[in-house]
C-alpha cells in the first residue's frame, strides 16, 4: 500500500454579513481539506486549522516526502515531516498543515483495517457526546447585547445544554453582554466566554471578577498565547477557571503551559496541534499534569468527525464511575458548506451529536460540494 497522490481542497464562501471575535474579522469562510490517495483506491481525508491558501502550499512542500510511502506508518512520516521544518517550524503552519495530513493517513489506516479510527486509538469510551454551541460573534451595526441574548436563547431552545459567547471587545459592554445572556438563557444552560485574547490580564481580571456570579464554566483565551506568565496571574487574579491552547501547537507548545498550569483546561485542536498522533501524546501530557482537556474543533464537518473520533477515544479524567463527560464544540456561525461537504452530515439532536464508528473517519465526503465551493483563483 503507497501513498499514490495528495491534493488540498481549498473551500471559500464570501458572507454577506461579516463577523468578528476580538481578534479577526470574518468575511468570508475559507477552509483547506487534505486528500491523500492510495495506489489500491483508498482514500483518506483530513483538514489543517487556519488560512485555506498557506496550509495548502505548505502541504505541498510536504508532498514529495508522502509520494511512495506507506500511509499506515503515521508516525514515521510525523516525524519525518515535522524534522524537515523543525529548525523554521516547531509551530504554525508547518504544525496545521501537517495536522491535515495526519488526519487523512489515521482515515487511511482505518479504512485499509475496516475500523473506525477512535478503535485505531484504543477503543470508544462513548457512541456520542454533549455539544455546546459556540456564536455570538459581533456583527457591523448590530447592539451585541439584544442580538447576542436572542441568538444565545434560540440555542438553547435548538436543545443546546452548554453555549459559548465572544468577549474581549471592551470590559463594560462585554459584562452587560454577559449579564443579558445568563437571564436570556436561564441558571440552568452551560456559560462560558472567549476572549479570543483581546484583553491584558488586569483586563480580563476585571470580568472574570465582575461576572463570575453569572455562573461561567471557563474563561477562553483571556490574553495573547505568548503571555503564559499573564495567563497564570489571569488564573490567580480571578475566579473562573481559564482555557486556552488552540494556538499552542504540538507537544512541546503544551509542555510550559500544562507544567507550570497555565490552565485549568488545555483545548489543543486536532487540525492544528499535529493531528491524531499529536492529540495522543498531549491527551496523556494533560492527564499527568491534572489538566482538563477539552478539544477545540473549527471548521468542516471533517474537522467535526476527526474531533469526534478523537472525543470518542479519550478516557475519562478520572476514570470514576460516572465520569463526567467530554464535550465537543459546535460552531453554530454561517458556514454552508461546513455540513455540505459530508455526504451525511454530522448535525446535533437536542445538542448531542452521535460519533460515526464506520471505518476511519466514518464520514464520506460529497465531491460536489468541493466542486460548488471550490477557491476560485
Ligand atoms: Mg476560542
Amino acid at each position: 500500500m503507497k501513498i499514490s497522490a495528495v491534493h488540498t481542497h481549498l473551500l471559500d464562501h464570501k458572507l454577506n454579513h461579516a463577523f468578528e471575535s476580538a481578534s479577526m474579522r470574518f468575511d468570508r469562510r475559507q477552509h483547506c481539506l487534505v486528500e491523500i490517495v492510495c495506489d489500491d483506491g483508498t482514500v483518506g481525508w483530513g483538514e489543517c486549522l487556519g488560512p485555506a491558501g498557506p496550509n495548502a502550499a505548505v502541504v505541498k512542500a510536504y508532498t514529495p516526502r508522502l509520494l511512495g510511502r506507506d500511509p499506515r506508518d503515521t508516525e514515521v512520516i510525523w516525524l519525518e515531516l515535522y524534522n524537515l521544518l523543525r529548525d523554521q517550524g516547531q509551530r504554525g503552519l508547518t504544525v496545521t498543515a501537517l495536522s491535515g495530513i495526519d488526519i487523512a493517513l489515521w482515515d487511511i489506516k482505518g479504512k485499509h483495517h475496516g475500523t473506525s479510527v477512535s478503535r485505531l486509538l484504543g477503543g470508544r469510551f462513548r457512541e456520542d457526546v454533549k455539544a455546546y454551541a459556540t456564536g455570538s460573534f459581533r456583527k457591523d451595526g448590530v447592539d451585541p447585547v439584544s442580538d447576542i441574548d436572542a441568538e444565545t436563547a434560540a440555542y438553547v431552545a435548538q436543545g443546546f445544554h452548554a453555549v459559548k459567547i465572544k468577549i474581549g471587545f471592551d470590559v463594560e459592554e462585554d459584562i452587560a453582554v454577559i449579564r443579558a445572556v445568563r437571564e436570556a438563557i436561564g441558571p440552568n444552560i452551560r456559560l462560558m466566554i472567549d476572549a479570543n485574547h483581546g484583553y491584558d490580564a488586569l483586563e480580563a481580571c476585571t470580568v472574570g471578577n465582575a461576572v463570575a456570579k453569572y455562573g461561567v464554566d471557563w474563561f477562553e483565551e483571556p490574553v495573547i498565547p505568548e503571555q503564559l506568565s499573564a495567563y497564570r496571574a489571569v488564573r490567580a487574579g480571578q475566579p473562573i477557571p481559564v482555557a486556552g491552547g488552540e494556538t499552542w501547537h504540538g507537544r512541546f507548545g503544551m509542555r510550559e503551559p500544562l507544567e507550570t498550569r497555565a490552565v485549568d483546561i488545555i483545548q489543543p485542536d486536532i487540525c492544528g496541534t499535529g493531528g491524531f498522533s499529536e492529540m495522543r501524546r498531549i491527551a496523556d501530557m494533560a492527564a499527568i499534569n491534572g489538566v482538563r482537556l477539552v478539544p477545540h474543533v473549527w471548521g468542516t464537518g471533517v474537522a467535526i468527525a476527526a474531533g469526534l473520533q478523537f472525543i470518542a477515544a479519550l478516557p475519562p479524567d478520572p476514570p470514576r464511575r460516572n465520569g463526567r463527560p467530554p464535550i465537543l464544540e459546535f460552531d453554530r456561525t454561517h458556514n454552508p458548506f461546513r455540513q455540505a461537504v459530508l455526504t451525511k452530515p454530522l448535525e446535533h439532536v437536542n445538542g448531542i451529536v452521535a460519533i460515526p464508528d464506520g471505518p476511519g473517519l466514518g464520514i464520506e465526503i460529497n465531491r460536489d460540494a468541493l466542486e460548488q465551493y471550490r477557491l476560485k483563483d
